[in-house]
């Protein structure tokens, strides 16, 4: 009877460690194919432009005799090394953001000095399409974070929303504060007059190298980083990306983060507590 009673007291906890041992190996297991997924991303996404880079010199070559050619091809190289300087670049912004720890050196980040940052990043793009940029109550409001990393993040949600967009549609940056018991939130949306993203695409676009429409990310010079990126400054200042989104109408992506003030209190509070 004793032994018993020991034995049916031990099974559970037996039994749940057992469970614990299974479920950490396969979380193991899920970041090691994640992480080999990733590698083999890039490894293909940086073998497209080199092997179009390698084809397009040969064709350079045998049209020597053909100026007109040579131009035509050599264009296409620089549009193949733009493809391949941003790649690149993505890469190195979302290794640091996965690696720095953005709070670390966090200051007050003004957000009209961001939005402006982000419209004149694209000005270029959404001056050739005539797309119209408005930016509202950004005045005054100050974010707890990484300036670069911020910066970054915004840059990518306007980015996007002229790429995805037809010529003579308006592009809005809108930020406000939301007073929250917990610490005030800055709220940035960014909406788009676009293409907008389906039901089942709206959950994957935040995943790595993930596009509705690869082809049109190309074209666009995308590299399916983008939001990959946002999504992590957001999670790592302690906030949040969201979207919502109709087909054919537009999107609007929503960035979430803790309001200056707020979290440098918060922040001491914790330091001084007994
Ligand atoms: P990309 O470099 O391809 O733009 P992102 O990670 O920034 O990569 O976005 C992933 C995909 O999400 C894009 O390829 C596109 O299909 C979709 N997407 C992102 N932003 C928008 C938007 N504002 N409107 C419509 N589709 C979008």
């Amino acid at each position: 009877g004793e032994a018993l009673a020991v034995s049916a007291r031990v099974a559970p906890l037996g039994s749940r460690l057992v469970l614990l041992l299974v479920e950490d190996l396969t979380e193991a297991r899920r970041i090691e194919a994640v992480r080999r997924d990733f590698v083999a991303n890039v490894s293909h996404e940086l073998k497209t432009p080199v092997g179009a880079l390698s084809l397009l010199s040969e064709a350079v070559m045998d049209a020597s005799d053909d100026p007109e050619a040579v131009e035509r091809f050599a264009g296409r190289m620089q549009i193949e090394a733009t493809r391949l300087t941003n790649l690149v670049q993505e890469l190195i912004d979302l290794s640091r953001v996965q690696n720095d720890d953005p709070l670390e050196d966090a200051e007050p980040v003004r957000v009209d000095e961001l939005v402006a940052e982000a419209i004149d990043r694209c000005r270029h793009a959404a001056g050739t399409k005539e797309i119209t940029m408005a930016a509202a109550g950004a005045d005054d409001l100050r974010i707890w974070g990484n300036r670069g990393q911020l910066a970054a993040a915004l840059g990518n949600l306007v980015e996007n929303a002229v790429n995805y967009s037809p010529a003579r549609t308006r592009v809005g940056i809108a930020a406000r504060t939301v007073v929250q018991p917990g610490g005030d939130l800055i709220e940035i949306a960014v909406t788009d007059q676009g293409i907008g993203i389906s039901e089942k695409d709206k959950e994957r676009v935040f995943e790595r190298f993930y596009r509705v429409d690869p082809a049109r990310s190309r074209a666009t010079g995308g590299t399916g980083l983008g939001l990959a990126i946002v999504k992590h400054v957001a999670a790592s200042h302690g906030g949040e990306v969201t979207v919502w989104s109709a087909e054919g109408q537009g999107s609007t992506f929503t960035l979430r983060l803790p309001e200056a003030r707020a979290a440098r209190d918060r922040a001491h509070r914790m330091s001084h507590r007994d």
